[in-house]
Order: C-alpha cells, then structure tokens, then sequence
C-alpha cells in the first residue's frame, strides 16, 4: 500500500480504449462482410463476366470476418480480433484489386486501408502493411500486371493519379494516426500527474490528508464486512515550532521532509503513511492490533532519535510523540482518531518522544 515514493510519469503504452477499438471493429467487420457477400451474390446470380470460384470466395470471406466477430463475442480476445481483422481485410482488399474486379475499378477500395489499418493496429504494423500494399499496386501497374492477373490495363495518366494520390493518403493517414497517438498519450500522462498531485502531498510525497481519509474508510468497510481489525497512530514532531523559529522554515521543511521517509523505512509495505497536517502524520496499519501497532510505533520513534536529521550542516535532535488506537467493535472512524489523538495529547503532557496507546507508555531511552 505504500506508494509514496513511485514516478507518476509511468504511462502505459496503448492509447485507445479497448472497448472503442473491439467496437469499431466490429463494425468495420459487419460492413466489409455486407460489401462481400453483395458482391459475391451479385456476381453469382447477375453477372456472368467473373468466374463462380471468385464469387465463391467473396462469399467465404465475408463468412470469415463475420465468424471473427462471433468468436470475439465468445471468447472477448482483443488481440485475436484485431489480428484476424486485418489478416482477412488485407487478403480480400488484396483479392479484389488483383483479381481486377468491378472492371478493375476494384482498386480504388484500397483508399480505405491506409486509415483503417493504421487505427486498427499500430503505427508499424499499419507501416509494413501499406508498404505491402504500394508494392502490390507497383506490380499490379507494371507489365507484368496484366501477364498474370486477370487486371486491366489502367491507363499511364491513372496509374499515376493512383500512386500519388495513394501515397499521399497512406502518409497522411500516418502522419495524423501518429499524432492522435502522441495527444491520447499526453493526455494520459497529465492525468496521471494531477491523480498523484490531487492525492499526495507535495512535500514529502507522501498521502495526504483527503487520500488518507479515503484510504481509511476502505479499511473500515473492510472491518465491518470481514472483521479485519487494523490500528492507527498518529504522530506529531515534537518543538516543531521551535526547528522553524531558530533554523529558518526551508530547516524546517527539510526536517518534515526527512521524518516523512524515516516513517516510510519504519513500516510495512502493505502500511498507509499520510501527512495529516503542518508536522502531524497519520499512519495505517491493516492486520495490526494495538501491541503490533505499539511495535511499529517503537520502531520508528528509534529510527527517529537514533540519528539526528541533517540540515545545512547541523545535525538536529528530532522526536516525535506517538498516539496508538485499535479499532473496536462499535467504533466509528472519528471515534478512533479521537481515541489516537488524546492518546497523542497525552504523550505530549507526559514529556514528549513516547509512545501512549492504553495504558501503554513506552518512555525514553
Ligand atoms: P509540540 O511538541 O507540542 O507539537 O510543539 P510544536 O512546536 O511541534 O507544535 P506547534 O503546533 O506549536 O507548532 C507546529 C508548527 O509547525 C507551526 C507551523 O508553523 C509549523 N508548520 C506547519 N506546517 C509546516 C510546513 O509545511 N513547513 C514548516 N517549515 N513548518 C510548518
Ligand atoms: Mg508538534
Ligand atoms: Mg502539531
């Protein structure tokens, strides 16, 4: 649970949410079959000039893209729908322009590769693809078109049209695809820094008081669901006020700031350690009862008088009072950290750097 130290500039690498690109998916997949199968039919009942095995193919990729749907809607495999989309889009777009279909204006469907693959996939994969797909189009346009592939001869003035203008589209498509990448990213990652901003404190990186009121009120629905008791101590730097008045504020700070880590070092991973006001800390124990809480609270009040805090070049002698409370059957949260606090204010009254939880009272060594 402690997760006070960690970069908030770790962003995950995928931009678009999975929901948005099955969904469009699908919908690409529903439309091309539709195209297919209208096709594949009308070829088969009403014209007579392409062959029945071209037809039939049309037929059985369209078949193909609406059974990756079914199978995504059973199995809900993102990465098996994406890839099998592309693998049977690539092959029927491949199949019309080289089996020269509709007149060997078939070609022209290729004008909506470029941006489809590039949303589709990644921006390399959508690369190499319409790499693939210029080469095709070259050897589709050059002599040697025609001498293997039922196509026609397109004309020097469009086959140049289509080259350029298709160049254009694939690298624009690309150049836009890379930048809505790069946004969605950016967007990601200022999200992030103002999570962590809205849920730390600034100094000392720590929680602070609103997360760890949250963070509190899960572990209390936890106990009263589960009966998963957990303790709480609340720590306040002791003559804070005077560390500020003599060194200076910013001697100060870097005290709160040292404290705040000597805190994190003295507690358990799965522990909550907030700042809960000026030089007052909150910590959270889950699965702690008062004697394992009493331990932990030992534990960081030595780490915090066995090395006095270096602060331009002067070594200063730091203590903290401790307030320790178990939660109780009955007990609201304002209940247990009133209990914590007169427990505080009682190691306050009692002298200072000590632990007080019940009748507890650690004193110094
Ligand atoms: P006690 O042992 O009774 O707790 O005495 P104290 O001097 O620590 O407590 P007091 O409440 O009198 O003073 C706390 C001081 O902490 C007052 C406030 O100016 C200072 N303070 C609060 N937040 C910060 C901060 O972020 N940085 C610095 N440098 N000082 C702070
Ligand atoms: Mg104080
Ligand atoms: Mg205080």
């Amino acid at each position: 649970m402690i997760e006070h130290n960690t970069s908030p500039n770790t962003v995950p690498a995928d931009t678009q949410s999975p929901d948005d690109v099955a969904g469009l998916i699908q919908l690409l997949s529903c439309f091309a079959a539709g195209a297919a199968a209208f096709y594949g039919l009308r070829y088969l009942f009403y014209l007579d000039t392409v062959a029945d095995w071209i037809a039939h193919t049309l037929l059985v990729l369209a078949a193909l893209l609406l059974a990756n749907v079914l199978l995504y809607l059973w199995l809900r495999h993102l990465v098996l729908l994406q890839g099998l989309f592309i693998l049977l889009i690539t092959v029927l777009l491949s199949f019309i322009v080289v089996n020269g279909l509709e007149e060997g204006l078939g070609i022209l469907w290729l004008y909506v590769f470029p941006s489809m693959v590039f949303y589709v996939s990644t921006l390399r994969v959508g690369a190499i693809l319409c790499s693939l797909a210029m080469v095709l189009i070259l050897l589709i346009l050059s002599p040697l078109g025609p001498m293997y592939t039922p196509v026609h001869n397109y004309s020097p003035s469009f086959a140049m049209l289509l080259l350029f203008t298709l160049s254009f589209v694939m690298i624009f498509s690309y150049v836009l695809d890379r930048s809505r990448r790069q946004h969605a990213l950016r967007l990601k990652e200022m999200a992030e820094v103002f999570e962590h901003a809205a849920k730390h404190d600034a100094l000392t990186n720590l929680y602070n008081r609103g997360e760890g009121t949250q963070r509190l009120a899960g572990e209390y629905a936890r106990f009263q669901r589960s009966h998963q008791f957990f303790s709480v101590i609340l720590i306040d730097i002791d003559h804070f006020k005077r560390i500020n008045d003599t060194f200076g504020h910013d001697s100060g700070d870097q005290v709160i700031q040292e404290v705040s880590r000597r805190l994190v070092a003295g507690c358990r991973q799965m522990d909550m350690v907030a700042r809960w006001g000026g030089e007052e800390f909150l910590l959270m124990l889950p699965s702690a009862d008062a004697d394992a809480a009493v331990t932990t609270a030992e534990r960081v009040r030595q780490l915090m008088t066995r090395t006095p805090i270096r602060v331009n070049k002067r070594a200063l002698e730091v203590t903290c009072s401790f307030g320790v409370a178990q939660i109780q059957d009955g007990d609201s949260i304002q209940a247990l950290l009133q209990r914590a606090d007169e427990r505080l204010y009682q190691a306050k009254t009692t002298g200072r750097n000590r632990i007080v939880a019940r009748r507890f009272i650690s004193e110094p060594q």
